[in-house]
């Protein structure tokens, strides 16, 4: 387990100092930035230079600083979250294959799976549990999917578990560590095979760019890498550089995100007008004993379902600090309603069979003072008029 290596600096150090670019030239701190789209060749390691093979000088950086988080051989940076999925499942699934992919999946890989791959002849197979995906198994199978914690409902599986059975087989295990992020859990040290991110949320963390990345072996990542060399979907210098600097403040962004996502829990789970709070930092939560296992923190995102669901809108309209936006993991606390943003295709007796009711609230909770977020979600929340 690399993780567990005693040479490795700790996550802050990792977070500013590995990847950076030497500047020989001018002697500054920060990785210098490079933006040509074309190199002399052959480059310097005998190995052309173009962006959309993956292999600036900004894209290696960004990649090796996730990489070294994630306690990880290589990585490679994505220009969305959804093209390093959709590169992943490209690369890695043909037709006559099976895949499993874990229940209550981030929506836009569930339409990913459901749009394309099931047109690409992939046969695919849904299990919420790891018994279930075992069940599942077949001797087409290729990959195994999760996403640990979940959005929106913050469900935890076992890691371990599903990395073991992928291993068993000599198949992939895939986990989507978005909500996670390396601080607060390393899949990598559990067995999968490959840890990917949509850096759009806390890896860059301020809510301004739009970036995917993946983490594997070298080889997995050579694989992929031909693959994502067709698809395209690469990174530009510039978006890599902020990426960078993003990342430099994971560690400390992530350490507040748990604690302020902790105590907004906690005093959610008592309002009259609350009537759950999904968070797997809660001992009451169905995940918490298997996140206590496997995350060093929480993290920093919960759903609410509030006891009348008619209060969502006049409660949305009272909040203060905390604004009514998509995405997440910035720095700035956001709410959205599920059952009006990712999943309002789907029937309200569609929803209610993956759990989604119409009041219920998810909350990307920030960095602000938790004494403020707090005021603010019990005005908004009292239901008063
Ligand atoms: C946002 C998100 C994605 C997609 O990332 P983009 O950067 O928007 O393409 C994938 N998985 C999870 C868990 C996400 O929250």
């Amino acid at each position: 387990m690399q993780t567990a290596d005693k040479a490795q600096p700790g996550f802050s150090t990792r977070c500013v100092h590995a990847g950076t670019l030497p500047d020989s030239y001018a002697g500054g701190v920060n990785s210098p930035l490079y933006t040509s789209t074309a190199y002399a060749y052959p480059g310097p390691a005998n190995e052309n230079i173009y962006q959309r093979y993956f292999n600036t000088p900004n894209q290696q950086t960004v990649a090796d600083k996730v990489a070294a988080l994630e306690g990880g051989e290589a990585g490679l940076v994505f220009g969305s979250g959804m093209a390093a999925i959709a590169t992943v499942l490209l690369a890695f699934l043909k037709p006559g294959d099976q895949a499993v992919f874990m229940k209550g999946l981030y929506g836009g890989t569930h339409a990913l799976v459901c749009d394309v791959l099931m047109r690409q002849q992939v046969d695919i197979r849904w299990a919420d549990t790891p018994e279930a995906f075992e069940q599942a198994l077949t001797p087409q199978t290729r990959l195994l999917y999760i996403e640990s914690p979940s959005n929106p409902l913050l469900r935890c599986i076992d890691i371990a578990a599903i990395a073991r059975i992928a291993k068993a087989r000599g198949i992939l295990s895939v986990i989507d560590n978005t909500f996670a992020t390396p601080i607060n859990q390393q899949p990598l040290a559990l067995g999968v095979d490959i840890s990917l991110h949509s850096a759009t949320k806390y890896l860059n963390g301020h809510s301004d760019l739009n970036a995917g990345v993946v983490v594997a072996p070298a080889a997995i990542i050579r694989e992929l890498r031909a693959c994502a060399t067709h698809l395209g979907g690469m990174l530009d210098a510039e978006a890599c550089a902020r990426l960078e600097r993003g990342l430099k403040t994971l560690a400390i962004r992530m350490a507040h995100h748990n604690h302020n996502a902790l105590l907004l829990a906690r005093y959610l789970n008592e309002l009259p007008t609350v009537a759950r709070v999904y968070y797997p930092g809660l001992e009451t939560d169905p995940g918490h004993s298997i996140a206590s296992r496997q995350m060093n923190g929480f993290g920093g995102m919960l759903s609410v379902e509030l006891t009348d669901a008619s209060q969502v809108p006049q409660a949305l309209r009272r909040l203060r600090i905390a604004q009514p936006a998509l995405s997440l993991g910035g720095v700035e606390t956001l709410v959205c309603v599920p059952a009006q943003t990712s999943h309002c295709n789907l029937s309200k007796e569609e929803r209610q069979q993956v759990g989604i009711s119409d009041g219920l609230i998810r909350i990307s909770v920030g960095i602000e003072n938790i004494e403020d977020l707090q005021a603010d979600f019990g005005e908004a929340f009292s239901g008063q008029p």
